[in-house]
């Protein structure tokens, strides 16, 4: 058995049904150590003592009574702080919702207590999710456990940190463009971004509604595998969320690679300038035909818009989804001399400059006579960009990608120049423009230390075969039980 704090959710519930441990215990231990750790990571805004160890209590009196407990019973979780908590606030690292408490629990967050989970805490986040390196929070940035002058990856990086740091075994985070599978690859844990539709979005705050999903979080592919069947499924609160049948995602972690043919998009390996990168990728790759897959080439022949593509669309979703925020209802408000005023005011001040860009960049985006020449072209590019992958899915079962173009860069290094942040997000845009699940794994760890991270995509739905594959990777390359040196 793994020692404390890097057991894996299967051992703790295991500790918690015999008996070895109680949850209110172990959800002690990983309190005190977020409490000791946060302030030197800032991956948490807010720990929940009060409403963890009730919900642990609730499962030791499960058990005592003998009532069936449930696949995360007694596992600590922790929330990106864009999900919605019953009676705890959730600020999207806004100060704009800095006091805003939900009365209602996210669709996932709800599954989770459902299945016998202790959320411990909310994790800090980009401001309403638009970032890639956690520096747009309007709390402190997050810092990278490998090393704590990097960053942790955006925008859910308070979730990878935390969960790579072992503050929590587990974490949910949300990702538009790459925001659970660019922090994992940063942060050196598994992510997995499902297929549109698959999550309920409901209590999610919308930052690009057509892009949106909540995505696990884990140190090993089983684990994250096991939270993504915990929180998929059907959920009429949600429009977009698919009335299909669900996978058996943890099952199809034993599954193997035997016969599965695997895309390369050769072009596109061969032009990355990190040696380390394109190696690990390699090194996966090979060790996937070791185990019986095929590597076959396929092309992305628009993918190389999908930065120009995203940055267009994204933002105008944005610039319309976050015009509720205006001082009048909940949140911030920012009185003025009369209600154009009050709204300059609360919004001037409650958003960060980041938010206030891409609300520029979108109303611009959508504004008459500008909408044809860009949110419909960006569309249109869109559509093309997606048919490209139903054309690679006819000779490949699932495509691999380098998640990121480097590892970790460093804190600052990209924040005076958005456009070389958002060139951070060059392989995790595409899969999502065209709504297709796409997991990131780590597959080696540079000579500096940092982990390196492989994404898998898959047709939509086949979440099945990203965990399948993935954990021939997670096997082949051994990281799991790797962890980052100062907090081991
Ligand atoms: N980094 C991307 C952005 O800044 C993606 C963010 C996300 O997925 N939420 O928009």
């Amino acid at each position: 058995m793994t020692s404390f704090p890097w057991q894996s959710a299967f051992e703790i519930r295991e500790q918690v049904i015999s008996g070895a441990m109680t949850a209110v215990d172990v959800t002690r231990a990983y309190l005190a150590r977020a409490e000791a750790l946060n302030p030197k990571l800032s991956c948490f805004l807010y720990l929940d003592h009060e409403g963890a160890l009730a919900a642990a209590a609730q499962v030791d009196r499960a058990r005592e009574v003998g009532e069936p407990l449930g696949p995360l019973a007694g596992v600590p979780v922790a929330i990106k702080d864009n999900l919605c908590t019953r009676g705890v606030r959730t600020t999207c690292a806004s100060k704009i919702l800095g006091n805003y408490i939900p009365p209602y629990d996210a669709h996932v967050v709800e599954a989770l207590r459902a299945s016998g989970a202790v959320i411990v805490g909310k994790t800090n986040l980009d401001e309403f999710a638009m970032g890639s390196s956690n520096e747009n929070s309007a709390f402190g940035n997050v810092h990278n456990p490998w090393n704590l002058d990097r960053a942790p990856g955006g925008s859910s990086g308070g979730s990878a940190c935390a969960t790579a740091a072992g503050l929590a075994p587990l974490a949910l985070g949300s990702d538009t463009g790459g925001s659970v599978r660019q922090p994992g690859a940063f942060c050196g844990i598994t992510a997995i971004k499902p297929t549109y539709g698959r999550v309920s979005r409901y209590g999610l705050i919308a930052f690009a509604s057509s892009l949106d999903q909540v995505g696990p979080m884990a140190r090993s592919v089983r684990e994250a595998s096991l939270l993504l069947e915990v929180i998929a499924g059907h959920d009429e609160r949600d429009a977009t969320s698919a009335d299909r049948e669900l996978g058996a995602y943890h099952a199809a972690c034993g599954r193997g690679v035997q016969g599965l043919r695997v895309g390369v998009v050769r072009a596109q390996l061969d032009q990355l300038q990190d040696p380390e990168v394109r190696g690990a990728v390699e090194a996966a790759l090979e060790s996937l035909e070791e185990q019986g897959a095929t590597l076959v080439d396929v092309a992305l022949a628009h993918a190389k818009h999908a930065v120009s593509v995203y940055y267009l669309i994204a933002p105008a979703e944005a610039s319309s989804n976050l015009a509720r925020f205006d001082g009048i209802r909940y949140g911030l408000r920012v009185s003025g001399e009369d209600l154009a005023d009050t709204y300059a005011r609360t919004r001037g001040q409650g958003f960060g400059p980041e938010v206030r860009r891409r609300i520029m960049l979108g109303t611009y985006a959508l504004s008459a006579g500008y909408y044809d020449a860009f949110y419909l072209r960006a569309q249109r590019v869109r559509t093309l960009i997606r048919r490209d992958y139903d054309a690679a899915f006819e000779s490949c079962d699932v495509l691999c990608t380098p998640t990121t173009p480097t590892p970790a860069f460093a804190l600052g290094e990209k924040t005076n120049d958005p456009l070389e942040m958002y060139l951070a997000d060059i392989f995790t845009l595409p899969p999502s423009l065209a709504g297709l699940p796409a997991l990131s794994t780590p597959c080696g760890l540079a000579a500096d230390g940092l982990p390196i991270g492989l994404q898998i995509v898959a047709p939509p739905f086949e979440e099945e075969k990203l965990c399948g594959a993935a954990q021939v990777v997670e096997d082949a390359c051994g990281l799991v039980t790797s962890h980052p040196p100062a907090f081991a």
